[in-house]
């Protein structure tokens, strides 16, 4: 009796918390790839979801501390970084969209964080194969009362033009959209998408990318006692390198690609701090990205971001602008996300979480 109702009076509560979407971002720091000293090595501490920074004379204060939902340091592991991320992937079977995306400068660990290293194991795989492999095993798991319907899109932007990268190697339609049955069949897909993926050489890493990938996967789930059906969206996105690019180095279609990323990105940030100071007109139609992502980012839609920060000295410039869009992306307040069907219904649990304590109450 009296542990069930304070059990359910948890779950009820998670619940609640789950339908509100707000913005999660969370940071990530690359290990050192090279030999570390203490002189080299920027970030000096990390405890309670607070970061700080050691910065050179050059950069003002000596230290700078940057608050997010969570951070994990050098030494987290794959599977820590996606333990956190689950959540958000049940819900894409409940009804919800998601976007989930990798912003930060170029080699500061974004690609690693979504896909993994180039010698992939199963233990080293990003948050799209385990987001994946998590849906359909979901799927199979309610496989009596729901029927799930998967399909992905693969799509790059590059120079503010969506291409679609999901078949052959082909530029196919934007609509088109590829029905999957396991996670075999989105690594597949996968693997022709990185393939075709523009690469431009840069001062920085010459593996590094200079477009937006973003892997959508479309859920579609039909209640087989009811009928009713539900529909899910997440993104998976692997955003271009955030770096400010010296105009007096790059020229030409350096300079252009360099250009329209620096677009796409403060249009994002635009987007999400329209969205925190609750304006009426939000500014989606200022890049394809915010087009895109429309309908995961805002009051319908949870949203989570990975922040990325390389440790070194060097990288410090861009360390701190990276923490500081995250920090402005980290204060929204957005509304409660709706599941894509009628019944929402935030109201009922608050409801009946306020029976459930009236008759804990009774009980003490
Ligand atoms: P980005 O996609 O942001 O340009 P990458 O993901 O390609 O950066 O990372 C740059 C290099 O650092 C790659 O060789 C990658 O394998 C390595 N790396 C990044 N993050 C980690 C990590 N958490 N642990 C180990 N190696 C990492
Ligand atoms: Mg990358």
């Amino acid at each position: 009796g009296y542990h069930r109702v304070l059990e359910e009076n948890r779950k009820l509560y998670n619940q609640v918390q789950d339908l509100k979407g707000n913005i999660r971002v969370y940071c990530r720091v690359r290990p050192f790839l090279g030999r570390q000293s203490n002189a080299t090595n920027t970030v000096d501490c990390i405890e309670e979801g607070t970061i700080s920074i050691n910065t050179p004379p050059k950069y003002g204060k000596g230290r700078r501390s940057f608050s997010f939902n969570k951070i994990f340091g050098p030494s987290a592991t794959q599977e820590e970084v996606f333990e956190d991320t689950r959540p958000l992937i049940r819900s894409v079977l409940d009804g919800y969209n998601v976007c989930i995306f990798a912003y930060g400068q170029t080699g500061s660990g974004k690609t690693h964080t979504m896909s993994g290293p180039k010698d992939l194991t199963e233990s080293n795989q990003g948050v799209n194969y385990r987001a994946l492999g998590d849906l359909f095993l979901l799927a199979e798991q309610r496989k009596g009362t729901f029927q799930y319907d998967v399909s992905v899109q693969m799509i790059e932007i590059y120079n503010e033009q969506i291409r679609n990268n999901s078949q052959n190697g082909f530029n196919v339609p934007e609509a088109s959209l590829v029905r999957v049955s396991s996670t075999f069949d989105v690594i597949d897909l996968m693997n022709i998408g990185q393939r075709n993926r523009a690469v431009g050489a840069t001062a920085l890493n010459d593996r590094s990318s200079r477009s937006h990938s973003c892997l959508t996967v479309h859920v579609q789930g039909r209640d087989l006692t009811s009928g009713g059906v539900l529909r899910g969206c997440m993104h998976l996105v692997d955003l271009a390198g955030s770096e400010r690019v010296d105009k007096s180095e790059v020229t030409g279609d350096r300079l252009k690609e360099a250009q329209h990323i620096n677009k796409s990105l403060s249009a994002l940030g635009d987007v999400i701090s329209s969205l925190a100071q609750k304006n009426a007109h939000v500014p989606y139609r200022n890049s394809k990205l915010t087009q895109l992502l429309q309908d995961s980012l805002g009051g319908q839609a949870k949203t989570l971001m990975f922040v990325h920060i390389s440790p070194e000295l060097d990288a410090v410039g861009e360390t701190l602008s990276t923490l500081k869009f995250a920090e402005r992306v980290a204060t929204v307040e957005l509304g409660a996300a709706r599941v894509n069907k009628d019944s929402s219904d935030v109201k009922d649990l608050k409801e009946q979480i306020a029976n459930l304590k009236a008759a804990l109450a009774r009980k003490e």
